[in-house]
């Protein structure tokens, strides 16, 4: 699954326990994809492209006014792929209470479309990211993004992003505003900000794993362009550990194996026999050896990083010991 569809589903799970965030994040869905229809007998109508996220939509609804009546309708579009779920709160008082509450938030005093709330501020984000929000699969590069075709939606969720610190920007496309960010730290922030906690972990991994081999080869290009034997076997084992480290964590090896592969990680170069004198106690050369083939092994029946997007439900690849 991709990592944009895993943090939503992550999302839809995390429901706001204050009142006032509830309100916050049902509002950002109203701002992207919502109305108050019908003239003299109104209702409120909520559209969304994902079941999910017309479910969290109904869980947020119900949660502020559980006598409030809903109902659920599905529309499916031309192309089989494209349904569209509303949630429609048919009775007109119940609608105007939902309007009237939504739209009375106490908002900054600077950016009247801000909420002035930090909570509510990161409730509203959630459901904005939720509504039209999409973020890349992390192994290949950085880039998260809200878009709205409504130019006011789009200011208030970029002075969102800058009321919590976050270096969001802005472009269009095809007539579209987009929001932006493309900085790894920036997103793992975001993440956070909003209670993808699964999500930003995954994403910490990666870039973890990218740092460190940015690092060896960086060690290989300055070193020599004569990569030898020795050399390309020890890359070989810091890829294999990598994925380790990436699918499993190497803390789920034993602490015979994770001594080892964490002492490679370090010194990616040195020959085995130096590797075995540097653990502690010391392993001689046939020691180091035969845990470096264990890792390998483990390394080798996972999948390689570049093509990792579709590995287990939480990202993870379960090996027996
Ligand atoms: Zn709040």
């Amino acid at each position: 699954m991709a990592f944009s569809e895993r943090t939503k589903q992550e999302l839809v799970r995390v429901i706001p326990s204050a009142r006032c965030c509830r309100l916050a994040e049902l509002s950002a869905f109203y701002d992207f994809h919502g109305y108050l229809l019908g003239r003299d007998q109104p209702y409120l109508d909520f559209y969304s492209s994902s079941p999910l996220a017309a479910r969290k939509i109904l869980t947020l609804i119900k949660g502020l006014y559980p006598d409030a009546f809903t109902q659920t309708l599905v529309q499916r579009a031309r192309a089989r792929k494209h349904q569209v779920f509303t949630v429609r709160v048919p009775s007109p008082a119940d609608s105007e209470t939902i309007y009237e509450a939504m739209h009375s938030q106490p908002v900054t005093q600077q950016d009247a479309a801000v909420l002035r709330k930090k909570c509510c501020q990161r409730a509203y984000l959630r459901g904005s990211f939720i509504s039209q929000g999409s973020v890349t699969n992390p192994e290949r590069t950085y880039h998260l993004e809200i878009s709205s075709d409504k130019t006011t939606t789009a200011d208030t969720v970029l002075a969102t992003f800058h009321a919590l610190g976050l270096e969001a920007r802005r472009t269009q496309r095809k007539g579209v505003h987009v929001i932006y960010l493309k900085d790894g730290e920036q997103i793992v922030y975001f993440l956070n900000v909003i209670g993808a906690h699964s999500a930003l972990l995954h994403l910490e991994n990666i870039r973890v794993v990218k740092g460190m081999r940015n690092q060896v080869n960086r060690l290989v290009n300055c070193e020599t362009a004569n990569v030898d034997k020795t050399v390309k076997a020890a890359m070989e084992q810091v890829e294999m550990i990598y994925r380790i480290h990436a699918y499993m964590g190497l803390h789920e090896l034993s602490e015979n194996l994770q001594q080892v592969a964490e002492t490679r990680l370090r010194y990616p170069y040195v020959p085995l026999k130096e590797l075995g004198e540097l653990v502690d106690p010391p392993l001689s050369k046939s020691g180091v050896n035969y845990r470096m083939r264990q890792l390998l092994a483990i390394g080798r029946s996972l999948p390689s990083l570049e093509s990792s997007q579709d590995a287990g439900e939480d990202g993870r690849v379960s090996i027996e010991k």
